[in-house]
């Protein structure tokens, strides 16, 4: 298989080649036709499987025809929230989502736990479209009014299982109850353990399963 069979926007596919990608991984390859087509995602998923890229690309495709340069920060709502269970992986993530989306007009920052809060508050605050966090700095965030859930329409957990581990489960959950009822959900775990499968439950509408 190529990117091009996936029908990601010219934008995308220029970034992709800018990255030396030839073939999608298979993750990519089942992960990503299931998300431009709107569904909820189950993935269980390793690191180094190309899992970022899996949920960004899709994510980016759909958000895309909504993009705006506007520099006014009321016209850039959040609309895509990715959590991960720890600050390096946050910033891998973002680091990731900078180069898939460097040819589209969308921003995007991220914000973890132990650093200072401003800087993060004033991108926050000069508005993103996509926001990679770990769940507690992001809550601290919520409460400071630096930035609203209530326009996201996609939201990604990353190494969910790890998210558990780390006794994430209570934050997950308040931050669950501060989104939009209609959005779309990728979870990704590297597994699928029985409380995995109660969060899926709890988290996902008809999720499309992938496994590799
Ligand atoms: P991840 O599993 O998301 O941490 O990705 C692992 C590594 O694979 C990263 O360095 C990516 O840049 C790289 N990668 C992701 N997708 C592809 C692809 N389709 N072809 C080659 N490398 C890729």
């Amino acid at each position: 298989m190529h990117f091009s069979e996936l029908g990601l926007s010219e934008e995308i596919m220029r970034a992709i080649a800018d990255q030396g990608y030839d073939a999608p991984t298979p993750i990519q390859a089942a992960a990503i036709p299931a998300v431009m087509g709107g569904r909820d995602l189950l993935a269980a998923a390793q690191t180094g499987t190309g899992k970022t890229a899996a949920f960004t690309l899709p994510m980016l495709n759909r958000l895309r025809p909504y993009g705006n340069t506007s520099p006014s920060p009321a016209r850039h709502p959040l609309r895509a929230l990715i959590l991960t269970p720890t600050r390096e992986l946050a910033d891998q993530v973002f680091a990731n989502v900078q180069s898939y989306s460097k040819y589209l007009p969308l921003r995007c920052t991220v914000a973890f736990g132990g650093v200072a809060m401003p800087p993060q508050t004033t991108a926050l605050r000069n508005g993103v479209e996509i926001l990679v966090a770990t769940p507690g700095r992001l809550l601290d965030h919520i409460q400071q009014k630096n930035v609203q859930l209530n326009q996201v329409e996609f939201l990604v957990l990353d190494e969910a299982d790890r998210m558990l581990d780390m006794g994430f489960i209570d934050d997950i959950k308040r931050l669950m109850g501060m989104l939009p009822a209609k959005r779309q959900n990728l979870l990704f775990s590297a597994t699928f353990s029985p409380e995995i499968k109660a969060l899926a439950d709890q988290l996902l509408d008809n999720p499309q399963v992938v496994e590799v």
